[in-house]
């Protein structure tokens, strides 16, 4: 993707906060309802207490394993009972009038399934990042999307986090310059041996399919290239259980068209959440760069740092921008900003990195 296409999916960004902000919508429209699929830590405590921040989202049906956690979390949001599935029952789904959107927050290796799913039951879908653990299963999630007719959107927050933004606004405007570097290290330490994140099948792989799809989008937004080519390398401990299946952790190198280089490191052995943009005139820094609140940015120049008080979000948060902007798009017939094709290019770079690390060579993207 060149850079004009970025700077084109950047204003539309904007643009597409700016109508949640500013509330431009026919008057009556109803809410966009959504299916949560997956009761776990990021679906329970992160995703469904954020719909009272959002305009034109609501939920309205849960997918749940576990029947008695189900009821409780559908009797604290209003969920009525008929709109309960197991996974056994998804398919179900399709006659349910209220659901528009499945938001599939599941381990990695059943985005697919449930996507395609999804798709097939005439509904439009949200997956959580990493979009799968393959490029053939997300262009098998391409295809069942487009074949009913249907969007898909990645759970891609940081594209609507104030922050970030910012940030994207300020590299494109030149703020530092030419762009020559981009450092991107997104980690954290994993102590469970037994979480699903640790198994291949589950996971897809470690580090990078979990924390790394951060260092990568950040290197990819904040230069607005395409990467040619990447060379990476991998430290892994296998003594240690946590990574008998796994990586801990891996670092690579992108090289863009303009010169430009981006740095990245994903990792499980340490807490790291930082991206740093170097300029022939000064430098952009985020620390913590992509956490769910509390994201800093400074602007530097000849030694001296300033730090940068975003204007305030769009939506109330990224996370109601994100739940919106795919209702704003279903309304509207657009397509979303980071739609699975964007998570497809992403999975191509994994791939790509991947097989640099484990054949010790260059790959060409
Ligand atoms: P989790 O382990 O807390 O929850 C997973 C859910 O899937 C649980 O409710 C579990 O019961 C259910 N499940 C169904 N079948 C399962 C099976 N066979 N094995 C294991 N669990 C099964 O995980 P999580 O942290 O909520 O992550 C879910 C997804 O959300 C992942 O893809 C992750 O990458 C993504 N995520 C995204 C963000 C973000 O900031 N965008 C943050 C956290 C997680």
């Amino acid at each position: 993707m060149d850079i004009g296409r970025r700077d084109l999916l950047l204003a539309a960004a904007s643009l597409a906060v700016a109508s949640v902000a500013g509330g431009a919508r026919a008057a009556g429209d109803r809410k966009i309802g959504y299916a949560i699929v997956g009761l776990g830590y990021y679906g329970l405590n992160v995703i469904l207490p954020q719909f009272v921040n959002c305009q034109h989202s609501r939920v309205t049906a849960l997918v749940s394993g576990d029947p008695a956690k189900a009821r409780a979390t559908a009797a604290r949001y209003g969920v009525p009972e008929r709109s309960i599935y197991s996974y056994e029952t998804f398919d179900q789904i399709r006659d349910n009038p209220d659901v528009d959107v499945v938001y599939v927050i599941l381990p990695n290796s059943m985005h697919a399934e449930y996507t395609i799913r999804a798709a097939k039951a005439g509904k439009h879908v949200m997956c959580e990042k990493p979009m799968a653990t393959s490029v053939a299963e997300c262009e098998a999630m391409i295809a069942a999307c487009k074949a009913a007719g249907r969007k898909l959107m990645i759970g891609y927050r940081c594209h609507f986090e104030a922050t970030n933004l910012e940030a994207m606004r300020l590299a494109r405007s030149g703020a530092a310059g030419r762009v020559r570097y981009v450092r991107s290290e997104h980690g954290f330490v994993q102590r469970d041996p037994s979480k699903w994140r640790l198994k291949k099948a589950m996971a897809g792989g470690g580090s990078l399919m979990d924390m790394g799809v951060y260092s990568l989008q950040a290197a990819r937004y904040m230069t607005g290239e395409e990467p040619v080519s990447v060379m990476a390398r991998e430290s892994t401990d296998r003594g240690d259980p946590r990574f008998a299946e796994v990586e801990d952790m891996i670092e690579w190198l992108l090289k863009f068209p303009s010169g430009a280089i981006a740095s990245c490191l994903s990792t499980y052995s340490a807490n790291q959440n930082h991206v740093l943009l170097m300029g022939d005139k000064g430098r952009i820094e985020l620390e913590p760069a992509t956490r769910y609140d509390g994201n800093r940015l400074w602007t530097g120049k000849d030694g001296r740092a300033e730090e940068i008080s975003p204007p305030p979000g769009p939506a109330k948060t990224q996370f109601a921008g994100q739940l919106d902007h795919l209702a704003d798009c279903i309304q509207a017939d657009r397509s979303p900003i980071v739609s699975g094709e964007e998570g497809l290019r992403d999975m191509r770079i994994i791939e790509a990195i991947y097989g640099s690390a484990r054949e010790g060579r260059t790959v060409k993207l």
